[in-house]
This record gives structure tokens, sequence and C-alpha cells, in this order.
């Protein structure tokens, strides 16, 4: 059977022709979350028999929902082979003030999105890297996790989310099937989430940041720098060995931006490691001529890893270097972290 989440408004079309077909489907699909063909009321009875005999909703499960004190939710997802893999829907609190001036409090949403099963590279401070390789998610697993994670929530159609791959896996390792899934989430019929409000965040395979430029999908892109030379980087970031900083710094310079956006830089503050304003000022000097934002993110201790979190003062200093210096840097804050559902956390699971 295959996976109906795998295809794009366009191929449904060519398969039940006339096109007004394929964007029922994706109205049930995608804007009602219907997984069951027989509930599609106003699609003809030959159409749902037709998608019965060859598609189906059911490749991806949710097998586990965890609930974090700060309003984050950790999604374990089971696949049709036996294997699992987890995304996170992260809750940021935005205070405003309402007509009278009193103090609002508005939830904005994020969810994490893994690319792979395991992953290839194999970053020093990451969980995902420790437990291998196990295979690329198909696009429609890939999107599947959106579609859970709405339903699951209760989120209307049209909610304003954001989209970020930077779950298990490196995405650009994954190339195709990532493309795929960014043109289904952002299909108009469908999900609606505009590429400009999907980030790709990669540990820096630079042929491919250059083959993703020259689609020009008007997605974001975040690169893992996360240390200033190479000798660091590539003990930290082993992709480093194939493609080292210059190299990749040299291919962003050349990738297409919105131009009300920056390129991102995230940097994992590790203690004693790579948070000295030696460091910071190596970041500005090597950013020199970006349109950038760093984002700073504080090492998620795990066990095994071998690396500490750096003293809030170390933070301070290094954030404020670079903000002197007109660097805009912020410090994201780590969401999740009692589920272990923080950045670099995330691993397949035996359940
Ligand atoms: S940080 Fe990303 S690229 Fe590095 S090992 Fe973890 S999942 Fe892979």
């Amino acid at each position: 059977m295959r996976n109906i989440y795998d295809y794009t408004l366009d191929e449904l079309a060519r398969e039940f022709a006339p096109s007004y077909r394929a964007k029922q489907i994706y109205g049930w699909l995608y804007h009602r979350y219907i997984d069951d063909f027989d509930a599609m009321s106003n699609v003809s009875k030959e159409l749902r028999a037709a998608l019965k005999e060859t598609f189906t909703t059911q490749c991806v499960k949710i097998l586990k929902v965890e609930h974090s004190v700060d309003g984050s939710k950790k999604y374990l997802f089971g696949t049709q082979d036996g294997h699992s893999y987890e995304a996170v829907l992260l809750q940021m609190r935005e205070e405003q003030s309402g007509e009278g001036g009193e103090k609002q409090s508005e939830a904005r949403y994020t969810i994490c999105l893994s690319s792979q099963i395991g992953c290839r590279v194999g970053c020093a401070f990451c969980c995902t890297g420790k437990g291998g390789f196990v295979r690329n998610l198909s696009a429609g697993e890939i999107v599947a996790q959106v579609v859970h994670i709405k339903r699951d929530n209760g989120f209307a159609p049209q909610k304003g989310l954001n989209i970020v791959f930077m779950g298990m896996g490196e995405p650009l390792d994954n190339f195709d099937n990532v493309v795929r899934a960014i043109g289904i989430l952002a299909s108009k019929d469908g999900l609606s989430i505009a590429p400009r409000r999907q980030t790709i965040s990669t540990s820096g395979i630079a042929p491919r940041i250059e083959q993703l430029g020259r689609l020009n999908l008007g997605v974001q892109l975040a690169l893992s720098l996360h240390a200033v030379n190479d000798a660091l980087r590539s003990r930290l970031v082993p992709m480093n060995r194939s493609y080292n900083i210059r190299e990749v710094l040299d291919v962003l310079r050349r990738f297409p931006i919105d131009s009300r956006k920056r390129l991102l830089f995230e940097y994992i503050m590790i203690k004693d490691v790579n948070d000295d304003l030696q460091s910071a000022k190596e970041l500005l000097r090597l950013l020199n001529g970006f349109k950038a934002k760093v984002n700073l993110i504080l090492f998620n201790p795990h066990e095994g890893s071998g690396f500490a979190r750096p003293s809030a003062e170390s933070v301070r200093k290094f954030q404020e270097f670079l903000l002197s210096r007109g660097l805009l840097c912020t410090l994201r804050k780590s969401l999740g972290l009692d589920i272990s559902a923080a950045c670099g956390q995330l691993r397949e699971k035996n359940v």
C-alpha cells in the first residue's frame, strides 16, 4: 500500500482526474485530519473504493505523548516497519498588552520535525547521533508528524505554525524526501505552511546547501556552527571533516534568503569548550558580511555526554559581546528539558 501523505496535490490529481477530486481528498486529510477514506463523505463511492485499494493513511501512528511542565509535548511515532522516531511541539508564551493595558499571554507553536530515523553525522553532543543511522523518513512520514500533532492538539487548519527540521537526522542527507515534504506542507490546499515558516537546520553538507539554494524554495536555513575553528568543529560536528568552516560559509554567502530574514547560525554553548570570549570574537570575525542571527543554545546534559552546561556568567558575557558589536544574537530557551525533548536529546526508542 502507498502512503497517501507522500503525494503532492498534482500527483493525486493525475491519479484521480478531474483535479477537484484531489482537492477534496486533500481537504479531508489536511483540513479535517480525517484518516478514514470511508468518512470522506463528499468523495464518490467509486473513488473511495479506489483509494482504499491503493493507498493507506496508517503508515505512521502515535505511540506515546509526553507532556513538559513548560507546555511542550514530545511525540513518539511508530512506522509500519517497526521503527520509531520523535517530534516535539514547542510552546512559547508571548506577553501582549490587551486593549485596557492588561497583560495577556498568547501561545505560539513550533513543531520540531525529524527527517531520519537516527543520524549518520554523529555530533559529539547529540543523543540521536549516538544511536547510529537506521533509515531515511519518507516525505509522507515527515508530513504525518504535523498532521498527527495538529489533530492531537485540536488545532484549526488555518492555525499559524512554524516548522523546524531540527529533530532526529540531518535533513540535507535526506534531500529529496525533505524537499518533497516542504512542498506538501506548503500546499495552499493542504496544511498551508509557507516555506518562509519552515527552517532547515544542517550540520553543513556544502553541496546540498548549494543544491537547496538553486531550488530557491524560500525556506529558512540554519547552520549548526558550534565552533569557530576547524579542529574543534571537526570534534563536535564530524561533518566538518568533509566540508570545513570556510567551505560551508562560502556556499552560505550564495544562499538566497528573503530580504526580511537572516541566516541563522546555531551555537551550542558547552562549558570550557567554546564558551569563552575569544570564541565570541572569532565568531564575530567569521560572520562578518553576513546578514546573520546567532542562536545560542545551552548544552542539554544527557548521560555519557562528557560535556557540561556553561555558567550563566559566561553565557551573558558571550551574548553581550556579540550584541555590543551589532551581531543579532538570541539565547534560545531550552524547552521540554524535563521530558528529554530539548535540542540533541531525541532518539529512537524501543516501546
Ligand atoms: S545534531 Fe543533528 S546532525 Fe548532529 S548527530 Fe544530532 S541529529 Fe545528527
